[in-house]
């Protein structure tokens, strides 16, 4: 049995349940969760805005814990070790994407929370809980200290899909690279781009924030609501990466880039952002794409890349019984950066 937090229905807050986890398998391991990001994506989901959402709903998949049971062919993993799970628990293992080490891409990928498992009760639960188990192929190493463990819970969701699309779109030295929305996974996409060595400018919608994103490693701010800041960045862009959780214009985006330069949405707004202008497509070859988190591999270069540049999340360490306020302030924009639930209140 294990404790966790949960939605009954869309239009509940989060209360405490009791479930149930698989006996370790083979090549399972056990994973005593200690510490648990909150996604904007959790929103969504509890709230069934994405539609689909089965109940009992327990969210969750910026998971950071220790190894407390292997199975008898686990090689990759022993008991005590420092691991993490993020928003893959499994896949089909033999598509084109899998076999190209894709599996974020798979059409059977298994999301750490609302996807069918033969587990009961019959789709996965996330890490609001105690404990999970967890394929070890699925799983990853955490070489950072364990007095980070609670920072560093968010790269497993905001540090992967950020970092994904910035390797893919080559963020690098050169690079002038803006980051749209300074919440969750945007000020992660801040730390990255910086890291990676690309002029980066963020994007953002509260004014309260423009100076401490500068800390996180912006060489600029800009308050995308004010037209003239807006202006002066003028087809100057090579990749734009937007991370807004709510539909907006996407022209005021796409007029920012260069000749060949990309627009990656990785926002993933319940209603549809409105059409965007094709002329300011058309005019300058400029591209508007998606990104969907990281496969295993590159979450795993991730944490290793943010390991030896000591980077972790910007935290709000708080109480599972603090859950359903964080969804409120996240709501608001009113969070620096990540609210992460310490896994061991989840019994009070
Ligand atoms: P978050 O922490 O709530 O941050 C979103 C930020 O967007 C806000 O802090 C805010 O930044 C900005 N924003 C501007 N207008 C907004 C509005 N009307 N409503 C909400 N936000 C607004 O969320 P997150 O955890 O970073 O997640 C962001 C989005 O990415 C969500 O839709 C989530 O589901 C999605 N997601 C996608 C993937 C993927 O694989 N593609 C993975 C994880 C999450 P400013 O105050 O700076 O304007
Ligand atoms: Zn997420
Ligand atoms: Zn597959």
């Amino acid at each position: 049995m294990s404790h966790a937090y949960g939605a009954i229905i869309a239009t509940s807050p989060l209360e405490k349940l009791t479930i149930q986890r698989r006996a370790v398998g083979q090549h399972d391991i056990k994973i005593d969760i200690a510490y648990c990001g909150v996604c904007h994506s959790d929103i969504h989901q509890v709230r069934s805005e994405w539609e689909g959402t089965q109940y009992p709903c327990v969210p969750g998949h910026e998971i950071v814990g220790r190894v407390s049971e292997i199975g008898e062919h686990v090689s990759k993993f022993k008991i005590g070790d420092l691991v993490g799970v993020g928003c893959i628990v499994d896949s089909c293992r033999h598509c084109a994407d899998c076999e190209e080490g894709l599996e974020n891409y798979c059409d059977n990928m298994i999301g750490t929370y609302n996807f069918p498992t033969p587990d009961a009760p019959g789709y996965t639960l996330g890490g609001y809980s105690q404990n999970i188990v967890v394929n070890e192929n699925y799983v990853l190493k955490i070489k950072h200290n364990e007095q980070q463990l609670a920072e560093v819970a968010p790269l497993l969701c905001a540090g992967i899909t950020t970092y994904s699309p910035l390797r893919h779109w080559s963020a690098g030295p050169g690079k002038k690279v803006g980051i749209v929305g300074i919440g969750g996974l945007g000020h992660m996409g801040i730390k990255l781009a910086h890291a990676m060595g690309a002029y980066v400018v963020a994007f953002t919608t509260s004014k309260s924030k423009k100076q401490e994103a500068l800390s996180l490693g912006a060489n600029e701010v800009v308050i995308s609501k004010d037209v003239n800041e807006m202006a002066t960045h003028q087809r100057s862009f090579d990749l734009i990466v937007n991370t807004v959780a709510a539909s907006h214009n996407l022209d005021i985006y796409t007029q920012l880039l260069k000749r060949d330069g990309t627009l990656t949405l990785v926002g993933a707004p319940a209603s549809p952002h409105q059409s965007p202008n094709v002329m300011n497509l058309i005019m300058k070859r400029r591209s508007i794409a998606g990104s969907m988190i990281g496969s295993i591999a590159e979450t795993q270069e991730m944490l290793d890349f943010c390991a030896e540049h000591n980077i972790v999340a910007d935290i709000e360490l708080i109480a599972a019984n603090e859950i359903n306020t964080a969804y409120e302030r996240m709501l608001k924009g009113d969070i620096k950066y990540r609210f992460v639930i310490d896994n061991q209140t989840l019994t009070e």
